[in-house]
């Protein structure tokens, strides 16, 4: 019988769930799926390896299933199709770690009681990561639990990177750049010397561009520098987020136009970005679709920031030997990479059209400066990976 291992990413309306075997060492995945809409119309869907859906329910709409009401049925579904496999762990997506976990941590109640005190840096994110945990504590309270961290990947930054011009007794208490995305920058940086030794050991930014989107400045696999900082808002213009803007509109905001903080959250995390610049929407697909000029316009607002950040990342790296693309835009869009590469041609850039068209891996000519790279990341077999070690002990997987 194998051990297998449940990687959970649990939002604020989705708990996102793959389950691996462990073989040899190996982990393969035999099912995913996700249980969303969990508030407002709650849908649960199981895939196995092939991509044949197994499982399916739906609730009534308006049905309010929750957290726990989806675990419930998660864990039903994980005890009535895995008893051929042996659960020895559940992996967790946690997205801040804050300063002090900067690795995979096996959790008690002590360390996530630790972990609530950075919801405040995480506020849409982090009290759902962690929700699922205490819910599981009850649950099923022998297996045990690991929470792998997205800013942990870039807790060995230069200090130059990490902090913001403030008082240093502000940035003593937390208010720092963390930077996110982590478990895809380490899982990318795990993958890249299978494509390219050379980049994988030089200079490379990765471009995570999903409906969050972040850079990271990798320096021989390890990140130097990250247009994510405190909060997952900073850096480029997202699906719904704005990126980064001057913190004097904030201000503004509050004082001129008497937005209290829920509505300028609202407005920086939810309605902003992709959406808020084509009034549209936030997704890719339909802007790319789209014969909308605002919609035009919002992709040239895109690129022309992937750009600006680019400039910064290969600066701090002092000169760039490859980029990777990776996440649900960076994967899929050929429109998007070949409009950044573009406008990257003065760092040394040369797009392969034909490859960028087919999806890469490799999209740059052989001749080009560069190397450029379409890459699928994989979050939760880096999570798997990491909560296998834990359990187990075993040496690092970070970069096998
Ligand atoms: P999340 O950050 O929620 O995991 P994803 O990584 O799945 O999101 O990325 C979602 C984004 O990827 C959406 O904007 C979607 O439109 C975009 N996307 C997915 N496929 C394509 C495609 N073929 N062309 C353009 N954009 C795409």
């Amino acid at each position: 019988m194998s051990d297998a291992i449940t990687v959970l990413n649990a939002g604020s309306s989705s708990i996102k769930f793959s389950v691996f075997a462990v073989e040899d060492a190996d982990l393969r995945l035999v099912y995913s799926g996700q249980a969303e809409g969990i508030y407002t119309k709650p849908r649960f869907v199981a895939k196995d390896q092939a991509g044949e859906v197994i499982d399916e329910k739906q609730w009534p709409d308006g049905e309010r299933l929750g957290h726990e009401g989806a675990l419930d049925h998660l864990v039903g579904f994980l005890k009535e199709h895995t008893n051929q496999y042996k659960p020895i762990a559940i992996g967790h997506r946690v997205v801040h770690g804050g300063v002090e976990f900067t690795h995979p941590e096996r959790l008690d109640a002590a360390i996530v009681d630790r972990l609530e005190e950075f919801v405040p840096l995480a506020p849409l994110h982090q009290p759902h990561n962690l929700s699922p945990i205490r819910l599981l504590f009850d649950l099923v309270p022998d297996l045990p639990q690991v929470a792998c961290f997205d800013t942990a990947f870039h807790a060995g930054q230069p200090e130059l990177a990490q902090l913001f011009a403030i008082p240093k007794e502000i940035t003593d208490s937390g208010v720092r750049r963390y930077g996110f995305h982590g478990l895809s920058y380490e899982y990318i940086a795990s993958v890249l010397p299978k494509y390219d030794p050379d980049a994988a050991s030089g200079r490379a930014v990765v471009l995570h561009l999903g409906n969050g989107a972040s850079m990271c400045a990798m320096k021989a696999g390890h990140s130097i520098a990250s247009t994510m900082g405190f909060t997952a808002v900073e850096g480029l213009p997202m699906g719904t987020r704005c990126g980064t803007i001057d913190p004097g509109v904030v201000l503004y905001l509050i004082e001129q136009r008497g937005m209290d903080v829920r509505e300028v959250e609202t407005l920086i995390y939810k309605e902003s970005g992709l959406l808020g610049l084509s009034g549209i929407s936030s997704d890719m697909r339909v802007l790319q679709e789209s014969e909308d000029p605002r919609a035009g316009f919002a992709i040239d607002y895109y690129v022309y920031r992937i750009g600006r950040e680019l400039g910064s990342m290969a600066a701090a790296l002092g000169g760039l030997d490859s980029i990777v693309f990776t996440a649900g835009i960076g994967e899929n869009s050929d429109f998007i990479r070949e409009r950044a590469c573009r406008d990257a041609a003065w760092l040394g850039v040369e797009l392969d059209t034909h490859a960028n068209a087919g999806g890469g891996p490799r999209i740059s000519t052989p001749g080009s400066g560069v190397s450029v790279w379409a890459i699928p990341t994989n979050e939760e077999l880096m999570i798997a990976r990491h909560t296998l070690r834990v359990v187990t002990g075993e040496p690092g997987v970070n970069h096998g």
